[in-house]
Protein backbone atom coordinates (compact mmCIF):
# COMPACT_ATOMS: atom_id res chain seq x y z
CA UNK A 1 0.00 0.00 0.00
CA UNK A 2 0.97 3.45 -0.85
CA UNK A 3 0.94 6.02 1.82
CA UNK A 4 1.38 9.50 0.16
CA UNK A 5 0.95 12.34 2.23
CA UNK A 6 1.35 15.90 2.30
CA UNK A 7 4.03 18.36 4.00
CA UNK A 8 3.01 17.37 7.43
CA UNK A 9 3.34 14.43 9.47
CA UNK A 10 0.59 11.96 9.68
CA UNK A 11 -0.07 9.30 12.77
CA UNK A 12 -3.45 6.90 12.52
CA UNK A 13 -6.90 8.51 13.81
CA UNK A 14 -6.95 6.93 17.07
CA UNK A 15 -3.06 8.37 17.84
CA UNK A 16 -4.26 12.01 16.51
CA UNK A 17 -3.79 14.61 19.77
CA UNK A 18 -6.48 16.70 20.70
CA UNK A 19 -5.59 20.07 19.29
CA UNK A 20 -4.86 22.54 21.85
CA UNK A 21 -2.76 25.25 20.63
CA UNK A 22 -3.96 28.17 19.35
CA UNK A 23 -4.11 28.78 15.59
CA UNK A 24 -1.55 31.22 14.05
CA UNK A 25 -2.57 33.96 12.07
CA UNK A 26 -2.10 33.81 8.11
CA UNK A 27 0.88 35.74 7.08
CA UNK A 28 -0.61 35.94 3.49
CA UNK A 29 -4.08 37.26 4.72
CA UNK A 30 -3.72 38.57 8.08
CA UNK A 31 -6.98 36.64 8.77
CA UNK A 32 -8.79 36.12 11.76
CA UNK A 33 -6.91 33.12 13.37
CA UNK A 34 -10.53 32.23 14.45
CA UNK A 35 -11.03 31.17 11.45
CA UNK A 36 -14.60 31.56 9.82
CA UNK A 37 -17.58 32.39 11.97
CA UNK A 38 -19.98 29.14 11.34
CA UNK A 39 -23.09 31.74 12.11
CA UNK A 40 -22.22 34.08 9.46
CA UNK A 41 -23.43 31.49 6.75
CA UNK A 42 -26.44 30.10 4.45
CA UNK A 43 -28.73 32.10 6.62
CA UNK A 44 -27.75 35.64 6.47
CA UNK A 45 -26.10 35.57 2.68
CA UNK A 46 -27.44 35.68 -0.34
CA UNK A 47 -26.77 32.83 -1.98
CA UNK A 48 -26.02 34.03 -5.93
CA UNK A 49 -24.63 30.85 -7.18
CA UNK A 50 -23.46 27.01 -6.44
CA UNK A 51 -20.68 24.97 -7.22
CA UNK A 52 -19.70 21.08 -6.09
CA UNK A 53 -16.55 19.73 -6.16
CA UNK A 54 -17.46 17.49 -9.38
CA UNK A 55 -18.74 20.72 -11.47
CA UNK A 56 -15.90 22.91 -10.66
CA UNK A 57 -13.66 19.77 -11.54
CA UNK A 58 -15.40 20.26 -14.75
CA UNK A 59 -15.14 23.38 -15.11
CA UNK A 60 -10.97 23.14 -15.00
CA UNK A 61 -10.96 19.53 -16.80
CA UNK A 62 -13.03 21.42 -20.09
CA UNK A 63 -15.21 24.33 -20.24
CA UNK A 64 -16.69 23.25 -22.92
CA UNK A 65 -17.77 20.24 -20.80
CA UNK A 66 -19.25 21.99 -18.15
CA UNK A 67 -21.43 24.23 -20.43
CA UNK A 68 -22.83 20.56 -22.03
CA UNK A 69 -23.29 19.30 -18.27
CA UNK A 70 -24.79 22.74 -16.57
CA UNK A 71 -25.62 24.90 -19.24
CA UNK A 72 -27.30 22.37 -21.61
CA UNK A 73 -27.96 19.83 -18.81
CA UNK A 74 -27.76 16.83 -21.92
CA UNK A 75 -28.30 13.75 -20.80
CA UNK A 76 -25.37 11.11 -20.67
CA UNK A 77 -25.60 7.63 -20.83
CA UNK A 78 -24.39 5.14 -18.23
CA UNK A 79 -21.02 4.03 -18.15
CA UNK A 80 -19.97 1.06 -16.70
CA UNK A 81 -17.00 2.28 -14.54
CA UNK A 82 -19.03 5.24 -13.28
CA UNK A 83 -22.09 2.73 -12.17
CA UNK A 84 -19.85 0.25 -10.97
CA UNK A 85 -18.45 3.25 -8.82
CA UNK A 86 -22.01 3.48 -8.12
CA UNK A 87 -22.44 0.06 -6.97
CA UNK A 88 -19.27 -0.49 -4.92
CA UNK A 89 -20.36 3.04 -3.10
CA UNK A 90 -23.56 1.93 -1.89
CA UNK A 91 -21.98 -1.58 -0.63
CA UNK A 92 -19.70 0.28 1.30
CA UNK A 93 -22.38 2.51 3.12
CA UNK A 94 -24.49 -0.42 3.44
CA UNK A 95 -21.74 -2.11 5.05
CA UNK A 96 -21.99 0.24 8.36
CA UNK A 97 -25.44 -0.81 9.08
CA UNK A 98 -23.90 -3.76 9.68
CA UNK A 99 -23.08 -4.49 13.99
CA UNK A 100 -19.48 -3.67 13.84
CA UNK A 101 -18.62 -7.82 14.08
CA UNK A 102 -20.53 -8.65 10.75
CA UNK A 103 -18.37 -6.08 8.70
CA UNK A 104 -16.50 -8.90 6.69
CA UNK A 105 -15.75 -9.29 3.22
CA UNK A 106 -18.30 -12.11 2.92
CA UNK A 107 -20.85 -10.11 4.06
CA UNK A 108 -19.70 -6.91 1.89
CA UNK A 109 -19.78 -9.57 -1.06
CA UNK A 110 -23.43 -10.56 -0.19
CA UNK A 111 -24.32 -7.10 -0.17
CA UNK A 112 -22.89 -6.48 -4.19
CA UNK A 113 -26.35 -8.08 -5.74
CA UNK A 114 -28.80 -6.93 -3.90
CA UNK A 115 -27.60 -3.19 -4.04
CA UNK A 116 -27.28 -3.75 -8.29
CA UNK A 117 -30.76 -4.90 -8.15
CA UNK A 118 -31.76 -1.88 -6.22
CA UNK A 119 -29.58 0.52 -8.81
CA UNK A 120 -31.33 -1.36 -11.42
CA UNK A 121 -34.79 -0.49 -10.19
CA UNK A 122 -33.68 3.01 -10.24
CA UNK A 123 -31.89 2.69 -13.39
CA UNK A 124 -33.28 0.24 -15.75
CA UNK A 125 -31.20 1.77 -18.27
CA UNK A 126 -28.06 -0.14 -16.37
CA UNK A 127 -28.88 -3.39 -17.86
CA UNK A 128 -28.26 -2.11 -20.84
CA UNK A 129 -24.62 -0.71 -20.00
CA UNK A 130 -23.08 -4.65 -21.29
CA UNK A 131 -22.37 -5.86 -24.93
CA UNK A 132 -22.04 -9.38 -23.48
CA UNK A 133 -22.04 -11.83 -21.19
CA UNK A 134 -19.26 -12.28 -20.64
CA UNK A 135 -18.58 -8.58 -20.33
CA UNK A 136 -20.68 -8.34 -17.66
CA UNK A 137 -19.00 -11.00 -15.68
CA UNK A 138 -15.95 -9.29 -15.83
CA UNK A 139 -17.88 -6.26 -14.44
CA UNK A 140 -18.51 -8.02 -11.52
CA UNK A 141 -15.80 -9.33 -10.41
CA UNK A 142 -14.01 -6.05 -11.09
CA UNK A 143 -16.49 -4.68 -8.74
CA UNK A 144 -15.76 -7.85 -6.40
CA UNK A 145 -12.11 -7.32 -6.37
CA UNK A 146 -12.79 -3.68 -5.20
CA UNK A 147 -14.42 -4.81 -2.45
CA UNK A 148 -11.95 -6.85 -1.08
CA UNK A 149 -8.95 -4.56 -1.85
CA UNK A 150 -11.05 -2.50 0.26
CA UNK A 151 -10.61 -4.39 3.57
CA UNK A 152 -6.93 -4.75 2.81
CA UNK A 153 -6.64 -1.14 3.29
CA UNK A 154 -8.69 -0.88 6.37
CA UNK A 155 -10.94 -2.86 9.25
CA UNK A 156 -14.33 -1.41 9.36
CA UNK A 157 -14.99 -3.80 11.87
CA UNK A 158 -12.61 -0.77 13.61
CA UNK A 159 -14.47 1.90 12.88
CA UNK A 160 -17.79 3.70 13.72
CA UNK A 161 -18.32 6.62 11.36
CA UNK A 162 -20.04 9.52 12.42
CA UNK A 163 -21.62 10.24 9.23
CA UNK A 164 -22.43 8.52 5.70
CA UNK A 165 -23.09 10.23 2.29
CA UNK A 166 -23.50 13.50 4.25
CA UNK A 167 -24.38 16.58 2.15
CA UNK A 168 -23.03 19.88 2.92
CA UNK A 169 -22.90 23.31 2.34
CA UNK A 170 -22.05 26.82 2.99
CA UNK A 171 -21.65 29.84 2.01
CA UNK A 172 -19.04 32.56 0.87
CA UNK A 173 -19.12 35.67 1.71
CA UNK A 174 -19.67 36.31 -1.72
CA UNK A 175 -22.75 34.78 -1.59
CA UNK A 176 -21.32 31.40 -3.61
CA UNK A 177 -22.78 28.20 -2.95
CA UNK A 178 -20.51 25.30 -1.60
CA UNK A 179 -22.20 22.13 -1.70
CA UNK A 180 -20.92 18.78 -1.92
CA UNK A 181 -21.67 14.90 -0.54
CA UNK A 182 -18.85 13.58 1.65
CA UNK A 183 -18.74 9.52 1.63
CA UNK A 184 -17.53 9.12 5.28
CA UNK A 185 -16.73 11.19 7.97
CA UNK A 186 -14.94 9.65 11.26
CA UNK A 187 -14.57 11.53 14.39
CA UNK A 188 -12.00 10.45 16.65
CA UNK A 189 -12.91 10.29 20.67
CA UNK A 190 -10.70 13.79 21.41
CA UNK A 191 -13.08 15.35 18.38
CA UNK A 192 -10.84 15.01 15.68
CA UNK A 193 -12.15 15.04 12.15
CA UNK A 194 -11.27 12.90 9.12
CA UNK A 195 -12.78 13.22 6.07
CA UNK A 196 -12.87 10.02 3.40
CA UNK A 197 -13.83 9.41 0.03
CA UNK A 198 -13.73 6.08 -1.99
CA UNK A 199 -12.87 6.03 -5.18
CA UNK A 200 -12.57 3.26 -7.84
CA UNK A 201 -10.25 4.38 -10.16
CA UNK A 202 -6.76 4.18 -9.62
CA UNK A 203 -4.44 6.35 -7.57
CA UNK A 204 -3.10 9.23 -9.14
CA UNK A 205 0.58 9.93 -9.98
CA UNK A 206 2.73 12.04 -7.36
CA UNK A 207 1.63 15.49 -10.03
CA UNK A 208 -1.64 14.63 -10.01
CA UNK A 209 -2.34 14.30 -6.60
CA UNK A 210 -2.94 18.65 -6.14
CA UNK A 211 -5.69 18.03 -8.40
CA UNK A 212 -7.57 14.66 -6.64
CA UNK A 213 -6.67 16.81 -3.30
CA UNK A 214 -8.92 19.99 -4.18
CA UNK A 215 -12.33 17.52 -3.70
CA UNK A 216 -11.25 17.02 -0.52
CA UNK A 217 -10.00 20.42 0.68
CA UNK A 218 -13.26 21.96 -0.68
CA UNK A 219 -15.11 19.40 1.59
CA UNK A 220 -12.82 20.94 4.66
CA UNK A 221 -13.86 24.19 3.64
CA UNK A 222 -17.15 23.39 3.81
CA UNK A 223 -16.41 21.81 6.63
CA UNK A 224 -14.70 24.67 8.60
CA UNK A 225 -16.41 27.20 7.54
CA UNK A 226 -19.97 25.28 9.16
CA UNK A 227 -18.21 24.10 12.02
CA UNK A 228 -15.45 25.88 12.72
CA UNK A 229 -13.13 23.41 13.01
CA UNK A 230 -10.53 22.23 9.99
CA UNK A 231 -10.90 18.50 9.47
CA UNK A 232 -7.48 16.92 10.92
CA UNK A 233 -7.18 14.22 7.80
CA UNK A 234 -8.37 13.74 4.31
CA UNK A 235 -8.36 10.18 2.98
CA UNK A 236 -9.33 9.36 -0.81
CA UNK A 237 -8.83 5.33 -0.64
CA UNK A 238 -8.36 4.71 -4.22
CA UNK A 239 -9.91 0.57 -4.80
CA UNK A 240 -8.71 0.27 -8.16
CA UNK A 241 -5.13 -0.30 -7.07
CA UNK A 242 -5.56 -0.47 -3.16
CA UNK A 243 -3.75 2.61 -2.35
CA UNK A 244 -4.33 5.46 -0.10
CA UNK A 245 -3.62 9.37 -0.47
CA UNK A 246 -3.61 11.32 2.99
CA UNK A 247 -3.11 14.55 3.97
CA UNK A 248 -3.68 16.72 6.69
CA UNK A 249 -4.78 20.29 5.89
CA UNK A 250 -4.51 23.51 7.82
CA UNK A 251 -5.96 26.72 7.92
CA UNK A 252 -4.13 28.65 4.95
CA UNK A 253 -5.00 25.49 2.83
CA UNK A 254 -8.39 26.04 3.14
CA UNK A 255 -8.25 29.91 2.69
CA UNK A 256 -6.22 29.05 -0.34
CA UNK A 257 -9.10 26.59 -1.47
CA UNK A 258 -11.58 29.12 -1.24
CA UNK A 259 -9.76 31.73 -3.50
CA UNK A 260 -9.28 29.06 -5.97
CA UNK A 261 -13.00 28.00 -5.81
CA UNK A 262 -14.00 31.84 -6.39
CA UNK A 263 -11.72 32.24 -8.99
CA UNK A 264 -13.11 29.32 -10.61
CA UNK A 265 -16.64 30.59 -10.40
CA UNK A 266 -15.13 34.47 -11.59
CA UNK A 267 -14.00 31.97 -14.69
CA UNK A 268 -17.28 30.19 -14.83
CA UNK A 269 -19.42 33.57 -14.76
CA UNK A 270 -17.15 35.25 -17.38
CA UNK A 271 -17.31 32.36 -19.82
CA UNK A 272 -21.34 32.79 -19.33
CA UNK A 273 -21.25 36.23 -20.07
CA UNK A 274 -19.23 35.82 -22.94
CA UNK A 275 -21.32 32.81 -24.57
CA UNK A 276 -17.32 31.46 -24.89
CA UNK A 277 -17.62 27.59 -23.59
CA UNK A 278 -14.07 26.33 -25.14
CA UNK A 279 -13.39 22.88 -25.47
CA UNK A 280 -9.63 21.78 -23.68
CA UNK A 281 -8.62 18.67 -25.34
CA UNK A 282 -7.42 15.71 -22.78
CA UNK A 283 -7.32 12.09 -22.18
CA UNK A 284 -10.47 12.92 -20.62
CA UNK A 285 -12.07 13.37 -23.93
CA UNK A 286 -11.82 9.62 -24.46
CA UNK A 287 -14.31 8.91 -21.79
CA UNK A 288 -16.76 12.01 -22.66
CA UNK A 289 -20.08 11.32 -23.82
CA UNK A 290 -20.56 14.19 -25.95
CA UNK A 291 -17.32 13.79 -28.10
CA UNK A 292 -19.68 13.79 -31.22
CA UNK A 293 -20.82 17.36 -30.18
CA UNK A 294 -17.31 18.82 -29.75
CA UNK A 295 -16.09 21.46 -32.21
CA UNK A 296 -12.33 19.87 -30.87
CA UNK A 297 -13.48 16.07 -32.72
CA UNK A 298 -15.22 17.74 -35.72
CA UNK A 299 -18.50 18.41 -33.93
CA UNK A 300 -21.27 20.99 -33.61
CA UNK A 301 -22.79 22.01 -29.94
CA UNK A 302 -25.76 22.61 -30.00
CA UNK A 303 -27.02 26.38 -30.02
CA UNK A 304 -26.88 27.51 -26.51
CA UNK A 305 -30.45 28.45 -24.64
CA UNK A 306 -31.81 31.54 -24.88
CA UNK A 307 -34.70 33.17 -23.38
CA UNK A 308 -35.86 31.14 -20.78
CA UNK A 309 -33.24 28.65 -20.36
CA UNK A 310 -30.65 28.78 -17.75
CA UNK A 311 -28.09 30.96 -19.33
CA UNK A 312 -31.21 33.57 -20.69
CA UNK A 313 -30.46 36.23 -18.00
CA UNK A 314 -28.39 39.05 -19.04
CA UNK A 315 -27.26 40.51 -15.24
CA UNK A 316 -24.32 39.20 -13.49
CA UNK A 317 -26.33 38.58 -10.61
CA UNK A 318 -29.05 36.92 -13.01
CA UNK A 319 -26.30 35.15 -14.61
CA UNK A 320 -25.37 34.05 -11.14
CA UNK A 321 -28.85 32.53 -9.93
CA UNK A 322 -29.46 30.77 -13.52
CA UNK A 323 -26.20 29.03 -12.85
CA UNK A 324 -27.27 28.27 -9.07
CA UNK A 325 -30.54 26.73 -10.71
CA UNK A 326 -28.36 25.40 -13.45
CA UNK A 327 -26.35 23.02 -11.60
CA UNK A 328 -28.95 19.71 -11.97
CA UNK A 329 -30.44 19.35 -8.47
CA UNK A 330 -30.35 15.86 -8.74
CA UNK A 331 -26.83 15.64 -8.08
CA UNK A 332 -28.38 16.27 -4.43
CA UNK A 333 -30.89 13.03 -3.80
CA UNK A 334 -28.05 11.15 -5.97
CA UNK A 335 -24.98 12.21 -5.27
CA UNK A 336 -22.53 10.19 -7.86
CA UNK A 337 -25.23 10.68 -10.85
CA UNK A 338 -22.70 8.05 -12.18
CA UNK A 339 -20.01 10.45 -12.43
CA UNK A 340 -16.14 8.87 -13.13
CA UNK A 341 -13.95 9.19 -10.71
CA UNK A 342 -11.28 11.25 -12.63
S1 LIG B 1 -14.52 15.81 -26.02
FE1 LIG B 1 -12.92 16.66 -24.71
S2 LIG B 1 -12.67 18.79 -25.36
FE2 LIG B 1 -14.63 18.07 -26.16
S3 LIG B 1 -16.18 18.62 -24.62
FE3 LIG B 1 -15.55 16.54 -24.15
S4 LIG B 1 -13.87 16.79 -22.65
FE4 LIG B 1 -14.14 18.78 -23.68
Amino acid sequence: MRLSVGSRTLRAMSDVAAPGAPAAADPATGADPAGPDPSASADTIAVTGALSPSRAGDFMTCPLLYRFRVIDQLPEPPSPAAARGTLVHAVLERLFDEPAARRTVPAARTLLEPEWQRLLSEEPELSQMFGSGAEQDEWFAEAYAMLDRYFVLEDPRRLEPACRELYVETVLDSGLLLRGYIDRLDIAPNGDVRVVDYKTGTAPRAEFEARALFQMKFYALVLWRRDGQVPRLLQLMYLGNGEILRYAPDESDLRATQRKTEAIWRAIERARSMRDWRPRPSRICDWCAHKALCPAFGGTPPPLPTEGGPSSSRTAAGDAESAARAEPLPEIPSPRSFAVDI
